[in-house]
């Protein structure tokens, strides 16, 4: 990582505000044990090193993430005591590391169920997994017709001692969805073929939709991040991200010069340009260009032109002069100009704009 003199952006992540967000959806959930962490693609790009440890430290538990070798990093950041499951289930020939870290997977097909078992059957005690059975998104987990056959075929399951049964909501953050009533009656259905087994089903949004929807242990990722979980609404959620670019020039254009490439954007006034060490190799996405905005203190500050590699450049007429220089900071995230909002604006989801974060912004982690 580079210092913060160094850096061309400062991203900032409350931690704090990441405990409260956890704690505020294990309440929601009946309690920390029923609440699991999703901390899949380095904590949504925040982190895992950091973020780990203080969810940990909240008295959570369990954590997902969506590969192995996730898992194998979580595992060196982790306190004894923590569970942590791996969503992909295990690839071909990795059944042996899942015992070796103390992994559990998430079998999502009977190829995985068929490999862990015979992994477990070489060993005395049973090892645990996670099934995952599918109530609408099609994309992972065993069909109603293949659970049927592991219910028939109990000997698929030799030497597993399956911890949970789950199943993802497609639809949680549409809140008056169909799919979500069919799903949670689908999921109970499918629980309800293998008793005394926990079950496990909501997201983020899922929580937000009800104790219907809770089953045994949820598992939110965007909600602890500050991403709102329920759109519909204002945000429940403390904001948990900050991300401030640095000027690095400032210049005057005259009526009908251009700004970047493609020559996009032509100033109609005498105007000042802000350069800004950010751009799409950072994450910030290039469909940003001639959109959206930066603030600098209360001022909101257009941006104009193409987002180059390394640099974006906003209209600072609006500003007093001399008041913005090279090392000034603009705010491209922030409480009021969320991850959300830019994300709204992108065309695309808050997660995408986290998990997108780039390696070149120092961080700066608030305890
Ligand atoms: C990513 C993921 C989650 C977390 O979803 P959020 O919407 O971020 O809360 C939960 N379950 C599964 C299976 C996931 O892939």
């Amino acid at each position: 990582m580079p210092t913060e003199q160094q850096a061309g952006a400062i991203l900032s992540i409350d931690l704090a505000a990441i405990a409260t967000n956890w704690r505020r959806v294990a309440e929601l959930c009946g309690g920390t044990k029923r609440c699991a962490a999703v901390v899949k693609a380095d904590a949504y790009g925040l982190g895992v090193a950091k973020i780990g440890p203080v969810l940990f430290s909240q008295g959570c538990r369990m954590f997902f993430v969506a590969h192995i070798a996730e898992a194998i990093v979580l595992k060196t950041l982790l306190p004894e005591g923590s569970n942590i499951a791996v969503f992909n289930g295990p690839p071909l020939g990795t059944e042996a590391d899942f015992t070796a870290y103390g992994l559990i997977p998430v079998l999502n097909c009977l190829d995985q169920i068929t490999r862990w078992s015979a992994h477990a059957r070489t060993f005395s005690d049973p090892l645990p997994a996670i099934l995952h059975v599918d109530t609408g998104m099609s994309r992972l987990g065993l069909t109603a017709q293949e659970t049927q056959i592991l219910r028939e075929h109990p000997e698929l399951l030799e030497g597993v001692s399956l911890k949970l049964i789950m199943s993802h909501l497609a639809c949680a953050d549409m809140p008056a969805h169909p799919m979500n009533i069919t799903q949670v009656k689908a999921f109970t259905e499918l629980k309800n073929r293998f008793p005394g087994i926990p079950g496990s089903l909501a997201n983020s949004s899922g929580i937000f939709l009800g104790p219907s929807w809770h089953s045994d242990l949820s598992r939110p990722g965007a909600a602890i991040y500050g991403l709102n979980p329920t759109p519909t609404k204002l945000n429940p959620m403390q904001t948990v991200v900050r991300l401030q670019g640095k000027v690095i020039q400032v210049r005057e254009i005259n009526l009908e010069e251009t700004v970047g490439y493609g020559a996009t954007y032509r100033a109609c006034k005498k105007s000042r340009i802000a350069t800004v060490a950010v751009g799409y190799a950072d994450g910030f996405f290039r469909v940003m260009s001639n959109r959206g905005n930066g603030r600098i203190g209360t001022v909101r500050v257009p941006l104009v032109g193409r987002i180059s590699m390394d640099l974006i450049t906003f209209d600072i007429s609006a500003l007093p002069e001399n008041t913005v220089h090279p090392g000034s900071l603009i705010d491209l995230i922030d409480l009021d100009y969320t991850a959300d909002a830019l994300a709204a604006e992108a065309g695309t989801i808050g997660y995408e704009i986290l998990t997108a974060l780039g390696e070149r912004y120092y961080r700066s982690y608030i305890v």
